[in-house]
């Protein structure tokens, strides 16, 4: 299986790596920086050796295949130089975090009984969740925004941790979650919301995107 370089460390932007296979458009090595889609994360991108990577997936057995734009420049064996679009990565674990944070934020604010995650999903740019809850988020949205950057004004350590194959994951002494993604150190590295905004999907579903300054 692939190492997993970016449970090791998240913040790893270079890395070094050897060629096990390459399949089709694919290369898989024997540990890697790049995250693959999954958990609600995107992938990440950037470049091994001087080509480009365009997509980073996980098979069934949890190795690791990083679609490349020229498959051909590589062979089995290969030593290779992995580099990562670090501005995309950053940006995504900024808002993975901001959305735990804001997890913790609905429950202070909305009440940890009264509302439950209908979906979530994030890009470079935006977070955001599908929430049911029986009223207008919206009258809400002052007083979460306020303690939303109240807490990263404040800081707090993001630990993460693993029991057996779970991967469990906590701000401060706030609730614990399960989660396969990469995460700030710090809650301070969120940075402040920009905005929130708040639509009606229908169903009785609310959605919530976010934005950081
Ligand atoms: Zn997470």
């Amino acid at each position: 299986m692939t190492k997993k370089l970016y449970y090791e460390d998240s913040y790893l932007k270079e890395a070094t790596a050897k060629i096990l296979k390459v399949k089709d458009n694919a290369l898989l090595l024997d540990q890697t920086i790049f995250y693959p889609t999954g958990g609600g994360q995107p992938h990440d991108t950037g470049n091994i050796n001087d080509v480009k990577v365009i997509d980073v997936y996980k098979d069934e057995e949890g190795n690791i295949w990083h679609v490349v734009e020229e498959p051909n420049l590589f062979n089995v064996g290969d030593k290779v130089e992995l580099k990562l679009n670090w501005e995309r990565r950053y940006k995504l674990m900024r808002i993975h975090t901001a959305l735990h944070l804001l997890d913790h934020v609905f429950n202070e604010v909305l009440g940890k009984e009264n509302w439950q995650i209908h979906g979530s999903g994030m890009n470079p740019e935006k977070g955001r969740y599908d929430v049911r809850y029986p009223e207008n988020i919206n009258q809400y949205k002052e007083k979460i925004i306020e303690l939303f950057n109240h807490y990263v004004d404040e800081g707090g350590e993001v630990k993460t941790w693993w029991e057996g194959e779970k991967r469990l994951t906590q701000i401060r002494d706030f609730e614990i979650l399960p989660c396969g993604g990469t995460h700030v150190r710090d809650i301070k590295e969120i940075g402040h919301l920009r905005k929130l905004k708040r639509s009606s999907i229908g169903k009785g579903v609310q959605r919530v995107e976010i934005w950081l300054e």
